[in-house]
Parts: C-alpha cells; structure tokens; sequence
C-alpha cells in the first residue's frame, strides 16, 4: 500500500502554520485513540498514521526534507531503491548528501601562501651585543627560473583546460533516488587547475618550482638575547599558484660567556677582591664588553656589594639604550698565609680586640641573647 502524503494524512494544506498542524494533528489524536478505540485495527492505524505525519511536519528540518524528497527523505530506510536499501539515514539530509556525494564539491583552490621556515643560528655573547650580519644557508622550494613558475618549456605555452574551461571543476547532472541534481567535482584532465601544459618544463618537470639551497644574509641587530625570533619576511617556501611566499624565521642561540652573563640588558661580572683590597679599598681594572675600564672599590666594601658601571651593558635591542655592567663583589679569605702575613694578623685581631665598643649590639651579642632569652 501507498503511503499517504503526510499533509493529506493531517488534512492541512502545504503552506500550513505550525500552529495549523499541530491543532489538525490533536484532533485526530483524540479521535484515534487507541484508549477511545480499543480493539479498533482500522483506528489504531490511522492513530499510527497521523502520530507519524506529526513527528515529520512538526520539526523544521524534517519537514524541509520531506517537502523536498518526499517519504524517501523521512522514512530512514531506503527500501525499494536498489543499492540502498537498509541504509540508515536518521541523521537528515546531510548524510544522505555525504553518501552520494562524498562530502561537499571541492572547489579549485586558489593562491596559496608558502610555508614559513625556521633557521638556527649561534652566536657569541658579545655577537649577540653589538650585532652583526651572518649568512645562513636555508633549502628552500623557489619559483623555477626556466619556464618562470609556469611549468612549461619555454617556447612553449599553457593553454586553458578544454575539459572545463579553466574552471577546474566539470559540473555534471545525476539521477539520485530524489531526482536529477547537478555536481561538480574536480577536473581529471587538468587535475583541477584549469590549465594543460603541453612539453612540460625540463627544469621543474611541470611543477613551476625547484628545491634550492639559497645563502641569506640574516643581519642581527644589537641587544639581542637566547631564544630571540626574527622574522625575515618573504624569505620562506615559494606560494603556490601565484601565492605569496612565506616568512623566514631566524631563532638566535647566544653561547655562555667565560666571565660574564646576562640579566636583561646589565652584564653581570662576579669579580674577587682580596679583604685588603676591601678594606682599605683600591682602584682595578675590569673587563667589559667594550675592554678594559676602571673601576673604584671603596674603602669597607662587603662581599655580596654590587657595583655599577653605568652604560656598560648591553645595547637595547629597539635601540632605547645600553644597559649597565653590574660588578658582583666577592671577598675571598686567604688561605696560605705566610709567617709573617700571621704575624701581621694576630697583632691586627689583638689591636681589633681593644677598640672601644659601639652602642649597637655586635652580632654575637644578638646571638648570646637569641639562646639565652
Ligand atoms: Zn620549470
Ligand atoms: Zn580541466
């Protein structure tokens, strides 16, 4: 037996309101009912018909289906249509489109960027604070210089795709269970790109591009640091079909120093001095970036005092200045003393002894108290 249209089943016109349906389909219910209907088979079929119809036209998307395919598109199986018969497609129409289709139509595709690279290049610490200009060897795909990209031998010309006009796509018209419906999918004669190369170039084999390994002048500017990026633009892998090429990417790893290092943009230098030197303070020389400079120790320095050398440090990689060259004071105590350096000591420890006290608390004092109470 036929199956009834869905909108004579509910006996509301095509064009009828969720409101119409829904109202048409209650009464129906009522008058179907198998708790009024009992042992009626004539009613519950008719209940069965008209519950049916409503789950269809009262959901937007079902109905949409419905309007379109009819009961083929609703009923979730395709018995009666050879080859399909059993397939599920409770999902809506999206599926049945996936089945037959494969997914949406693939369109030509158009310009594509190229790919961005990465290079790795090592640098001294004072490289890394002055700068310099290094060159550094990248393989690469470029544009091939003997048919230009186009990929045909010279003298000899692209011509556009007969198959599909340079469109790429060839449209063509299928019988589906619902009807005919035009597709398009990629052209196989041009394999999609709309051209036919005739001889194509011998340099490239027809691909527009060769793999290159170029030498690029990468310049480091001043101030910068392990793990900074720098991007040359344009410097990347070729686009494709006309494409722009993509960025090179210059990664700086900056090898340790002997003496110094690095905070920001102060150069740190840990530098010893003798107790004498701290106490009774001196005048040295100290390396830095720029060579040797003088440096004042004053009289009663600590270890652990950090000294300034202003402008001694690394130049600002955005160019807003130079950083300072901080001096890590360490005091060292000797270790093999002469018999006279003891000497020297012991009269120094006995003539410490004697000083008249100061009012503030020594150390040791603190101490003696802490355990105390
Ligand atoms: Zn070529
Ligand atoms: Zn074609």
């Amino acid at each position: 037996m036929a199956k009834r249209d869905y909108y004579e089943v509910l006996g509301v016109s095509r064009q009828a309101s969720q409101e119409e349906i829904k109202k048409a389909y209650r009464k129906l219910a009522r008058q179907y009912h198998p708790d009024v209907n009992k042992d009626d088979q004539n009613a519950a079929e008719k209940f069965k018909e008209a519950s049916e119809a409503y789950d269809v036209l009262s959901n937007a998307e079902k109905r949409e289906s419905y309007d379109r395919f009819g009961h083929a598109a609703t009923d979730g199986q395709f018995n009666g249509f050879g080859g399909f018969g059993g397939a599920d497609f409770g999902g809506g129409l999206g599926d049945i489109f996936d089945m037959f289709f494969g997914g949406s139509g693939r369109a030509r595709r158009g310009p594509e960027r190229g790919a961005d690279l990465r290079a790795d290049v090592e640098v001294s610490f004072e490289e890394a604070a002055f700068g310099l200009e290094k060159d550094v060897k990248i393989p690469r795909t470029e544009e091939c210089s003997t048919c230009g990209g186009s990929g045909a031998a010279p003298g000899t010309s692209k011509n556009t795709c007969g198959a599909c006009n340079g469109t790429g796509q060839i449209q063509f018209a299928q019988s589906t269970p619902f009807g005919r419906i035009v597709q398009s999918r990629t052209c196989d004669r041009c394999r999609g790109t709309g051209v036919i190369i005739e001889k194509p170039c011998p340099t490239c084999r027809g691909a527009g591009q060769v793999r290159r390994t170029r030498t690029i002048k990468v310049k480091i500017p001043p101030g910068v640091d392990h793990g900074t990026r720098l991007r040359l633009s344009g410097e990347g892998e070729s686009g494709l079909r006309g494409g722009p090429r993509g960025d090179l990417f210059v990664f700086i790893h900056v090898r340790p120093h002997e003496i110094f290092s690095r905070q920001g943009n102060n150069v740190i230098l840990e530098m010893p001095v003798s107790f004498v030197q701290a106490s009774l303070g001196d005048e040295v020389f100290v390396p830095t970036l720029d060579g040797k400079a003088k440096l004042k120790i004053p009289e009663g320095t600590q270890s652990g005092t950090v000294l300034r050398m202003k402008g001694k440090g690394i130049p600002d990689v955005r160019g807003y200045g130079r950083g300072d060259q901080h001096v890590h004071i360490n005091v060292v105590t000797p270790t093999r003393l002469t018999d006279r350096q003891q000497e020297l000591l012991k009269e120094f420890a006995k003539i410490e002894g004697q000083k008249p006290r100061s009012n503030e608390k020594g150390f040791f004092e603190k101490v003696r108290d802490a355990f105390m109470g």
